[in-house]
């Protein structure tokens, strides 16, 4: 382990590593590498890498199966210091090129910025005609919802690719095809096919696999079952583990001319009610998550939302949902009921155009009626925030300023009259023309001043209504991301010298590396006809995805959005029924059950475990950790998860909190101590009774598994969830003003532990006598000096390989302390500090045996 592994978070532990069971890196029969572009803090949410996880263990079991994440600051700074890549396996700390597939998402272009220091720093040539001559080099396949704006990866002459950054592209839905390409992949390796065979082989074979040559076409690849639904996602040691994702439908309804997600995930499908209810229970079990998120473009777009609420409401304690389209929030009142019995406060609501033209231009397909009735119904009812987010164009003009500016007095004047105590958010981006989309064929806005002009005027309007205005993104960031998501092929030379000129993305691009895009692209002979309009006849990169038809279709959109812009077509766009406020009888008793269950949540019983847990969990986040113990107990007692909701880990009084650091907050500066043994956790669900048989069966089952036939050895008791030691119910928490810890050192590191003890000591304020006790070492601080709370005894002795140290700590106690003096004298990158037990006094070390 090097220095630098501290300064980034451990998204894989030894919990999480036994549940991605990869063999040894030496033994695997075949190395896959998933490489997110961006920090883990910006994608952890998303499940994409996971999405692949679950396809590639699935097609190969055997297979070593790694993540790297771009890392963020201070741990690329650390690396570099080391001259180590900065892209590198999580779990394996082995370089890409060690694997024989990087399997690369991208989620938008400005992302691209950061494949070529991938490339280069770990060794792997820019040039795909050149990887694909050398065995040794790994594919690189990219895919990914920006793949198709990743044309700058392609080197094109003579309207031919002639070279490429990555070997293939997929473009779609990669849920059954990405296990195709690694299956093929790793069964052609062994065969000994050549490389460019391979890609060819799995071009034939694999709809949406583009493998960076113009002799091979592919269409867009639409998984059968869409959407697809991971029920059993490999669970990373996240701040956020216990919040898990479900996706209810596929693409949207919507169409919106600037929106390529709604293009590019068409058409538009929901998963049935019975499929999802089946869903939730296993990803329950599989996850041990409290929190699911119903994932959709728009939830409120699948038809049975109300009673999809109140299913997953039955399993998870907490049912969120994110975007929803702000008219049939208008249309169906009952969605709006629903989502505030069910705990919802905070509302995002995509208004995109600041007046009804520019609506229109977007084809947005929402009412002033309809953002008025909805806008004015969460008010009331006082939601703790509101998000409206709009896009800006470069069109806007005055009388579209001037609409907004009433829009925003009449928010304010309604917020003053309901006394609503709403936080309203207005957030605008800057409107970036995407390729697939009708509004590819659109001139390009570059004019800075008019765009930045635009924006301070929308935020002057919110400023005098008093609402909080930002602005999503700078125009650098805004700007950067059009020249290369539309630019694509044009920007390839430019690209490869990111990482010689220091250009990367980590939630923004410099100014020099804008302006250095700028002034390239200025360079270049066909700039002026990507800026301006572009012919009914003009196809982006990748164009042959699609059929002739499709984009006739998307040009014949774009024709229609410039009549609107223009007021050439006044036609209303919207089919207004009147809305029925009237909500179903069926709807109701929905929505009484999702406030019953609400309710019940909120008084539910909790109980008291004390369980003991093995170092594989030290590093655990506390969001992990409590997955980790539901998912365990639904694994030792079949079904156990309906009656289990949550959990929390307690410490044992007041005034722990930090000696033994366990909140979140306190886990980022107790990055080098690792907590494991004996600890406490309250336990909350439905029926006190039934959750104290979870547990005795738990402990029994446990209890068992020490037996003959052990189910530990069993494939349904298999990795992170055989870390549970043991489990025991108790009435209360102990007083505790000492706690018992243990932890062992190699011993060919212990040859300054005593300065190393001594200096804590003397940091700590501590007075010690010191003594030989047979074969151990004992630090004692005095009874004088026994009124201290921060420690009472060390104790140590050589055992075998290790030297192990009993520690009594009282509460004032600092281990990260211990950890960063043993770090600097012993060179211990972390130290697992295991718990054995908490006293109201210290043993009499009389009475204390060997260590
Ligand atoms: S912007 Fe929203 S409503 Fe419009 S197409 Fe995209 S996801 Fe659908």
């Amino acid at each position: 382990m090097s220095a630098s592994t501290i300064r980034a978070p451990q998204i894989i532990t030894e919990a999480v590593a036994a549940d991605m069971a990869n063999p040894l890196f030496e033994d695997a029969q075949y190395r896959i590498l998933i490489v997110r572009l961006s920090p883990f803090r910006d994608v952890e949410s998303s499940y994409t890498h996971l999405v692949l996880f679950d396809e590639t263990r699935r097609a190969l079991p055997k297979a070593y199966i790694d993540f790297a994440f771009m890392p963020n600051l201070p741990h690329r700074k650390a690396l570099s210091m080391e001259n180590r890549p900065w892209f590198f396996g999580r779990a394996s700390n082995r370089n890409a090129i060690e694997f024989n597939m990087l399997l690369i998402s991208c989620a938008f272009s400005l992302e691209l910025l950061n494949i070529p220091w991938l490339l280069t720093q770990s060794g792997i040539p820019f040039s795909r005609q050149e990887r694909l001559k050398k065995e040794e080099q790994p594919f690189l396949f990219l895919g990914g919802s920006s793949a198709v704006c990743s044309g700058s990866l392609v080197k094109i002459g003579d309207n031919k690719v002639i070279d490429s950054i990555v070997d293939a592209m997929f473009f779609g839905e990669g849920e059954g095809r990405i296990s195709e390409i690694v299956r093929i992949a790793a069964e052609d390796s062994k065969t000994g096919l050549s490389k460019p065979s391979i890609i060819a082989h799995i071009a034939s074979e694999v709809e949406g696999f583009w493998p960076c040559d113009s002799s091979f076409v592919c269409t867009r690849a639409l998984f059968a079952q869409r959407p697809a639904v991971l029920t059993s996602p490999i669970m990373l040691n996240s701040e956020n583990a216990d919040s898990i994702k479900l996706a209810i439908t596929a693409g949207c309804i919507g169409h919106c001319t600037f929106c390529l997600e709604g293009w590019d995930r068409r058409p538009f499908i929901e998963k049935p009610v019975e499929d999802l209810s089946k869903s939730a229970i296993m990803l329950k079990r599989a996850s041990g998550a409290s929190d699911v998120e119903l994932f959709s473009y728009n939830f409120n777009m699948h038809k049975h939302i109300i009673q999809l609420i109140q299913i997953f409401g039955r399993y998870f304690m907490h049912v969120s949902m994110m975007s929803q389209r702000l008219d049939i929030l208008s249309k169906k009142p009952e969605i709006l009921i629903a989502e505030l019995a069910a705990g919802k406060r905070s509302f995002t609501l995509g208004i995109e155009g600041i007046s009804e033209r520019i609506r229109n231009y977007y084809q947005k397909g929402i009412s002033e009626k309809q953002i008025w009735t909805s806008i004015a119904k969460i008010l009331e009812n006082r939601a703790r925030e509101i998000k409206l987010f709009f896009i800006i164009s470069g069109f806007e003009n005055g009388s579209d300023l001037e609409e907004f500016e009433h829009f925003c007095d009449r928010l304010a004047h309604h917020k003053i009259e309901t006394h609503s105590v709403t936080r309203i958010i207005v957030s605008a981006g800057y409107l970036v023309r995407l390729p697939f989309t009708p509004l590819q064929f659109a001139p390009l806005q570059g004019d800075r001043a008019l765009m930045e002009s635009i924006a301070s005027a929308l935020c002057n309007s919110c400023k005098q209504a008093n609402l909080e205005f930002r602005l999503a993104s700078s125009f650098e960031d805004y700007w950067m991301d059009q020249l290369l998501s539309l630019g694509g092929t044009i920007a390839n030379d430019w690209l490869q010298t990111c990482p010689e000129n220091g250009f990367i993305y980590d939630l923004h691009v410099s100014t020099r590396a804008s302006k250095s895009l700028c002034a390239y692209f200025e360079k270049q002979s066909c700039f002026s006809q990507l800026l301006q309009e572009k012919p009914h006849t003009y196809r982006p990169n990748f164009y042959f995805i699609e059929s002739d038809r499709h984009w006739e279709m998307l040009a014949a959109l774009y024709d229609q959005s410039l009549d609107y812009l223009n007021y050439r077509n006044h036609r209303n766009l919207y089919t207004e029924k009147q809305a029925d406020s009237s909500i179903s009888l069926e709807a109701k008793k929905t929505i009484e059950i999702i406030e019953a269950q609400q309710e019940a949540k909120a008084h539910f019983p909790s109980i008291l475990v004390k369980i003991s847990e093995s170092d594989a969990l030290a590093f655990s986040t506390p969001a992990y950790e409590r997955t980790w113990l539901l998912r365990t107990l639904s694994t030792l007692v079949p079904n156990s998860e309906r009656g289990l909701f949550y959990c929390n880990l307690q410490l044992p009084n007041y005034g722990w909190g930090s000696a033994i650091p366990i909140s979140p907050t306190s886990m980022v500066c107790k990055s080098r101590v690792g907590l494991s043994g004996l600890k406490y956790f309250a336990i909350y669900g439905p029926d006190k009774t039934n959750m104290k048989k979870v547990m005795n069966l738990a402990a029994m089952a446990l209890k068992n598994a020490r037996g003959v036939g052990s189910i530990l050895n069993s494939d349904s008791y298999s990795g992170s969830t055989a870390f549970l030691e043991d489990i025991e119910v108790i009435q209360e928490l102990p007083k505790a003003e000492v706690c018992r810890l243990s932890f062992c050192i190699p011993a060919n590191k212990s040859r300054l532990i005593n300065e190393a003890l001594e200096e804590w000591l003397y940091e700590s304020n501590l007075h010690f006598t010191l003594k030989k006790d047979g074969t151990s070492i004992i630090y004692h601080t005095s009874s004088v000096y026994n009124t201290n709370r921060a420690l009472r005894y060390i104790k140590y002795k050589t055992i075998s390989t290790n030297l192990c140290l009993s520690l009594c700590i009282g509460k004032k106690a600092n281990l990260s302390l211990l950890a960063d003096i043993l770090y600097k004298k012993c060179a211990i990158e972390k130290t697992i500090f295991r718990i054995d037990g908490w006293d109201l006094n210290a043993i009499d070390l009389d009475d204390l045996g060997p260590v």
